[in-house]
């Protein structure tokens, strides 16, 4: 702001000492922090994990399902429901809507969630989740049986609609787009690639997810950041292929974000599966696998900065404006402008999280 403009009476004054003012950050693809998995289906637990990552500068959060019981994801579904309808600023990161990820994974590519919480899609279950009115961002498998049903009930409901934890080719991709599909989770992660349709279809060989994200313009797509899913090339491949307006930056990070190395459950406090934590990165006990991340949404701006050519107003889209947009709140959030709710962050020179703003009332970033 000018040093002319005349401030509204009453205005606080606040000074960022050299650092940066950024719209405050948008995750849509997040399970917990700071010991919760918004799975726990709890509202102490919904709260915790909105407060860690308000701590990392995520002013919007999309909670995220896993695979799990019909009872265990409408609790969750309700659990979240009833935090945002409280919107206290003690409550952390503000709740745009719950994003609905599990249990509608191909049962190839489940990765670390429970594979008995997996199941195809049931119109019977997910019309009684949506009937909820809190879910805003939903993906299925698109080679599922039922995915296209899904996907337009989803459309129905206003819905970003995306295909993760999938082997799908081409041809079915192209048919979930007909029914409303238009993101894919985590980019690389748990997806079809030209080399897994090969062992599943033989010759010739056939274009997968990964084709089908690049060559749509519609399509956007996400990347975990942490420096330990993707190596640089890749995030700068995704960058320069998809731009800042297709990219978002998402954490993905389960219940051991600011929490010590050691085991931890991926999902339902009763009965997730175990993975492990070394403070960098979760990963599947023994096997190597990786099991999403641990660190929030600042670290994956520092990151995608430091490792990609992307400005730093490119990088903080892919934060903010951009999963806004995708997820349809960008009228409200997203960027700094006259009219959207004061969701602001004061970084440092370096990127870290000094203050932050939710609706204009500062958030306490010490910890819990
Ligand atoms: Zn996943
Ligand atoms: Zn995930």
């Amino acid at each position: 702001m000018g040093r002319a403009r005349k401030l509204p009476l009453g205005a606080t004054l606040v000074d960022a000492k050299g650092g940066y003012i950024s719209p405050g950050f948008v995750d849509i693809h997040v399970h917990g922090g700071d010991g919760a998995d918004f799975m726990d289906g709890t509202v102490a637990a919904v709260r915790t994990a909105c407060r860690a990552h308000a701590r990392h500068g995520t002013t919007t959060i999309f909670p995220t399902t896993t695979t799990g019981s019909p009872v265990q994801l409408a609790a969750m579904l309700a659990a979240c429901g009833e935090v945002k309808r409280h919107g206290a600023v003690a409550d952390g990161a503000r709740i745009a809507g719950v994003h609905f990820y599990g249990p509608y994974f191909a049962p190839d590519k489940v990765g670390c969630h429970s594979q008995a919480g997996r199941r195809d899609p049931d119109a019977r279950e997910y019309r009684r989740h949506f009937a909820t009115g809190i879910i805003r961002i939903a993906t299925c498998a698109a080679e599922l049986p039922g995915a296209e049903a899904f996907y337009r009930e989803a459309t129905g409901h206003g819905c970003l609609v995306t295909c993760g934890h999938s082997n799908a080719t081409w041809a079915e991709m192209a048919r979930a787009f007909r029914a409303g599909m238009r993101h894919v989770d985590h980019f690389w992660c748990a997806m079809s690639s030209v080399a897994s349709l090969r062992q599943r279809f033989g010759t010739p060989m056939q274009a997968s997810m990964e084709q089908f994200v690049l060559a749509n313009p519609e399509m956007s797509t996400e990347v975990i950041a942490d420096g330990c899913h993707l190596s640089p090339e890749l995030l700068e491949f995704a960058y320069r292929q998809l731009g800042p307006r297709r990219l978002c930056l998402v954490t993905d990070a389960n219940r051991a974000l600011d929490m010590p190395p050691g085991r931890y459950r991926f999902g339902c406090a009763a009965d997730g599966e175990w993975i492990e934590s070394d403070g960098r990165v979760g990963f599947v006990p023994g096997g190597g696998a990786l099991a999403s991340s641990v660190v929030g949404l600042d670290a994956m701006v520092r990151h995608m900065k430091t490792v990609t050519t992307a400005s730093l107003p490119e990088v903080i889209r892919m934060a903010s404006l951009t999963p806004a947009e995708r997820a349809g709140v960008a009228n409200e959030v997203g960027s700094l402008a006259p009219g959207k709710r004061a969701d602001v962050l004061v970084l440092n020179q370096r990127l870290r999280v000094k203050r932050v703003f939710l609706g204009g009332e500062e958030v306490s970033l010490a910890a819990d």
